[in-house]
């Protein structure tokens, strides 16, 4: 199928837009629209990101489809709920297709390297499917296409972690939050997960560019760097199958040894990392944690299940045991520790006595926030193959419960700094409530406060006033 490409004819108005992150661009004569929807996780996030910078100064980011030139879908199969919001978004850009022929459409991330050509069968507007390995031949092939050349499926997965650098950064101050990708891929195939086959085989990425990328987003403003990967803990170990404590990675450097270094950067307030995997979670790391860097005493673990049987099930390749042990040490070593995880209710085979065992997981642990979900049966994984698949009002009522139970938990664990002093950095105005910023403590918890925009970016003492089971407001103490 080829596309016509008619040239733009309208001047475009110099116009202030707004980055993907909230930052303001100035939309330049003869500058093209990029719009992109983001759906999943924050390694998607990044990538929409990548994809802005990427494709700077030739496109800008623009607030509605109706603007664009070029609209990405950049989408997420990790549950089927989040699949089907990708074809009804995509189903109301094909009117705008119709209208202007011109506009390139594409789909990216999960979706586009689960269905590659089917995509294009099933969507047949769409000008480019490009898998998260595809993200760097994305400049390229957007020259093909207004060319008259394509559609193209980029969905082939390399063994090497390949990003081109960016041209010509963004013309605008970095706001205070970034993440910076370590990894891509896992070769952990959890039998309920999409990932492995998604997103390939786990890849690092070379300590160098990773260094270099956090010193260009701390030059730009950010302070807050979060370090993202499918499986953080087992950075460069590539192939190995000796992972966790004292392997080295390709790189000559292991996940502590990473950390240590991004953390002696000058500019950086606050150093986080997701997502980690208990099976390869050190000692090492909690000691690089505890030292005191700028760290954050906040750990997010996911757990899945509290029942060894599920655990089994689910190739997690630990125990209920040997997760409480590492939580155990690191509440030990890491004071006011705030502890988050992922859970999955309803996986196959679950019984009463294993969901009850997550729960009483979940007392143990005294979760500060935990993520939940259904399971969701996904293509290619084995569990989908499992006997013993539980119906759809049994998973609903066991996450109900759970999420009862944690909020009861989760209150209690907010409550404790009521009447508290606690630093916090400032992030953003908050997008819901005018006159009222973010910001966050050092345990990664949301704190409202009612203060000037100067504060964005400071890292300023306030009093938490009241506390609610996902956040807290407070009083700004510094002015
Ligand atoms: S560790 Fe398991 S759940 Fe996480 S991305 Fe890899 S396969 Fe998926």
């Amino acid at each position: 199928m080829k596309i016509t490409h008619k040239k733009q004819k309208t001047i475009i108005k110099p116009k202030k837009r707004q980055a993907m992150d909230g930052r303001i661009l100035k939309r330049q004569k003869g500058q093209k629209g990029l719009y992109i929807a983001t759906f999943g996780c924050q390694m998607n996030e990044y990538d929409s990101k990548r994809m802005e910078e990427l494709l700077y100064p030739q496109y800008v980011r623009v607030d509605t489809p109706k603007d664009a030139d070029l609209i990405l879908i950049n989408t997420c199969s990790i549950r089927e709920k989040a699949e089907h919001k990708v074809y009804s978004l995509a189903g109301r850009f094909r009117k705008l297709k119709e209208k202007r022929p011109e506009l390139i459409i594409g789909i990216g991330g999960c979706v586009a390297q689960q269905e590659g050509e089917r995509l294009l069968k099933r969507l047949p507007y769409l000008d480019i499917v490009f898998g998260s390995h595809g993200i760097y031949r994305l400049s390229d092939t957007l020259n093909r296409i207004e060319r008259g050349e394509g559609p193209f499926v980029l969905t082939d997965m390399g063994d090497e972690f390949k990003m081109p650098p960016i041209a010509t950064p963004l013309p605008v101050p970095h706001p205070v939050k970034a993440f910076v990708t370590i990894m891509q891929g896992c070769d952990n195939f959890c039998t309920y997960c999409v990932v492995p086959y998604v997103r390939g085989r786990e890849v690092s990425r070379p300590k160098e560019e990773i260094i270099e990328e956090v010193k260009r987003l701390v030059e730009a403003g950010a302070k807050d760097i979060t370090l993202i990967g499918q499986n953080v803990n087992s950075y460069g170990i590539k192939g190995s199958s000796s992972r966790g404590s004292g392997a080295k990675s390709a790189f000559n450097t292991t996940f502590p040894e990473l950390l240590r270094e991004v953390a002696g950067i000058k500019g950086i307030k606050r150093l986080r990392f997701t997502t980690s995997h208990p099976k390869d979670f050190t000692d090492e790391i909690i000691e690089v944690m505890a030292e005191g860097l700028p760290h954050c005493n906040h750990l997010h673990l996911p757990v899945q299940s509290g029942s060894n049987h599920i655990l089994k099930l689910m190739n997690r390749r630990y125990t209920r045991e040997r997760y409480l042990k590492i939580i155990e040490e690191v509440k030990r070593r890491i004071p006011d520790v705030s502890i988050t995880t992922d859970i999955i209710v309803g996986f196959p085979q679950e019984t009463e006595n294993d969901f009850n065992d997550t729960i009483s997981l979940l007392k143990n642990v005294q979760y500060d926030q935990i993520f939940a979900f259904k399971y969701s049966p996904r293509p290619f994984t084995k569990a989908l193959q499992f006997d013993g698949q539980i119906d759809e009002e049994v998973k609903s009522a066991r996450l109900s419960t759970l999420l009862e139970v944690q909020r009861e938990i989760g209150l209690k664990r907010f409550k404790r700094f009521e009447g508290r002093v606690v630093e916090v950095l400032v992030e953003s105005q908050n997008p819901a409530r005018e006159g009222e910023l973010i910001a966050r403590t050092t345990n990664n918890l949301v704190v409202n406060i009612t203060a000037s925009n100067d504060l964005i970016g400071r890292l300023i003492n306030v009093f938490i006033e009241e506390a609610s089971y996902h956040s807290m407001r407070g009083r700004a103490l510094t002015p």
